[in-house]
């Protein structure tokens, strides 16, 4: 049976000399494997091979379970070309697709997702450097709530004492899932000390930081947060963490 969809590709592997191996991340039907024959065949009718991080409208077939699927047609509506010509957006996009992969498991949908992954993917390509690192969070953000992995951030993560500007020191921890107090921050090694400004952040992240000092310190906690969630190093983080330095 053929399925149509909208997807995202999000990594790709060569698979003899004319065909790839790719995974797309789709609206409807979860992250999904697929052999796409043909694509890097001059007069393909896939018009050449699938890029990362390109969305477009699908068709395909699904096997029997652990079998690849089978793209049969793939119609790009978004190819990044201009987050390409960028080296902080198209590694912010590659580092996108990473946590797409890493967050989803085959054939389990999640619309909203996909949804914020594209907003996400069409921001990069519009919005000017300097706005970079903003919707990044955001996007982390949006990733990590509906993954049930949002860190704790209006408090002490390990005593509950709520988040105030009475608090004299902050403190970030991955360990502890999130915003540490005084009292607390001494057993968990991996804490960060982090400024209010930082604190306040982490619960608004929708909020523009004008500080860059403090967008690239947010970055790191959370880049590290993420792996720590996900248990294990993102491939794609050091180079944005790189470039942002
Ligand atoms: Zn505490």
């Amino acid at each position: 049976m053929l399925i149509k969809d909208k997807g995202i590709c999000l990594r790709s592997t060569d698979y003899s000399d004319s065909s790839q191996i790719l995974t797309f991340f789709t609206q409807q039907n979860g992250k999904v494997s697929l052999i796409a024959k043909g694509t890097k065949k001059p007069k393909s009718s896939f018009g050449g091979p699938i890029q990362l991080c390109g969305i477009g409208d699908m068709v395909f077939a699904l096997k029997d379970e652990d079998k690849l699927g089978m793209l049969t047609e793939f119609n790009p509506t978004f190819f990044g070309t201009n987050t390409r010509k960028r080296l902080l957006a198209l590694n912010c996009s590659l580092l996108a697709a990473e946590f797409l992969n890493l967050f989803t498991k085959e054939h389990d949908p999640h619309p909203a997702v996909f949804e914020d992954a594209k907003t996400f993917l069409e921001r990069l390509e519009n919005c000017s450097d300097a706005e970079i690192l903003h919707w990044l969070t955001i996007f982390e953000f949006s990733i990590l709530e509906q993954t049930g992995s949002t860190p704790i951030c209006n408090g002490c993560s390990n005593c509950r004492r709520p988040l105030t500007n009475d608090w004299q020191d902050f403190f970030f921890s991955s360990t502890a899932n999130g915003l540490l107090c005084r009292d607390c921050e001494g057993v968990f090694i991996d804490r960060k000390t982090i400024t209010y400004n930082i604190a306040k952040h982490l619960n608004t992240p929708a909020e523009l930081l004008s500080d860059k000092a403090a967008i690239n310190q947010t970055q790191n906690l959370l880049l590290e947060y993420i792996s720590h969630v996900l248990e294990r190093p993102l491939k794609t983080a050091g180079m944005v963490l790189k470039l942002i330095k």
